[in-house]
């Protein structure tokens, strides 16, 4: 029997509201659809991938939190969604506090790692969404990573931190984690009728070359609209640019991390 084990992908940028959380419910919705078993773990303290496939982050009482203070097990807070081969592991905004809590642990540079290393087995992708910020729970993260995805948004100052991102990942990469690779950098909010977006894509693909994915992702209200329904855009409107976008862009995650 081959035992396939997940490939762990971080979607990280530490400027906030780039589409990082609005990338990794997406992704997830379509790599699941495509028949891939996924688990997606909402690693911000914000919680908005929770909130946004239906969850109420501030009633949970076996979340992230838990797992990362040791007190619980992950396959104990894993809950499923109401799609097929996509499961969720919530946070409650207490995540926030128990960095704190962290920074005394010994092992608190491998805490999600151990955790995730549990469950390797039963997923093909395990896809953490991350917070704006480039803390103790963000290098957990590129720890725990195979891959790691840099959504950009194309608009001014988009590539603002993304040189002391790519040192962030540099140092975890010599100190932790040597295969930890780039997978791509991810366009977002992208809106080809304004000179600004075209202008900043160009500057982006000149910056990252060929790790730029060939799909960009559109500037659409569907996908706007959708985490308020607790839903990924593809089941809100699947015939909506924005899910057709992420459908694409999902197709090419999985041909990159099939070489
Ligand atoms: P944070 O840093 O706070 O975690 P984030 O990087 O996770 O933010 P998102 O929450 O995914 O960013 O997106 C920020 C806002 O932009 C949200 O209101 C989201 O609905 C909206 N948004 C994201 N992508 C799109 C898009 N393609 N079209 C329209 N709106 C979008
Ligand atoms: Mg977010």
């Amino acid at each position: 029997m081959v035992i396939i084990m997940a490939k762990v992908i971080c979607i990280t940028n530490q400027k906030g509201g780039v589409g990082k959380t609005t990338t990794s419910v997406n992704l997830a919705y379509f790599l699941a659809k495509d028949k891939n078993r996924v688990l997606l773990v909402d690693f911000d303290p914000q919680g908005n991938a929770s909130s946004g496939l239906g969850l109420d982050k501030t009633a949970l009482e076996a979340s992230m939190t838990e797992v990362m203070l040791g007190a619980m097990a992950l396959t104990d807070i894993i809950q499923q969604t109401s799609f097929k081969n996509f499961d969720v592991a919530p946070t409650t905004p207490q995540l926030a506090n128990v960095e704190v809590e962290m920074a005394a642990m010994k092992n608190k540079f491998i805490v999600l790692k151990k955790a995730l290393a549990t469950v390797a087995e039963d997923y093909d992708y395990i896809i953490i969404d991350s917070p704006p910020s480039l803390s103790l729970l963000t290098v957990n993260g590129m720890i725990a990573a195979d891959y790691l995805i840099l959504p950009v948004q194309t608009e001014f100052y988009a590539l603002e931190g993304v040189a002391q991102l790519l040192e962030s990942m540099a140092m975890v990469k010599k100190a932790m984690n040597p295969q930890l690779k780039l997978l791509g950098v991810v366009a977002t909010m992208y809106d080809k009728r304004t000179s600004l977006s075209v202008e900043v894509l160009a500057e982006v693909r000149k910056y990252f070359k060929d790790k730029v994915f060939q799909t960009t992702i559109p500037r659409n209200v569907r996908v706007a609209e959708a985490p308020s329904h607790g839903v990924p855009v593809g089941a809100y409107d699947k015939f909506s640019k924005g899910a057709k976008a992420y459908k694409e862009f999902a197709r090419e995650v999985e041909e990159r991390t099939r070489k």
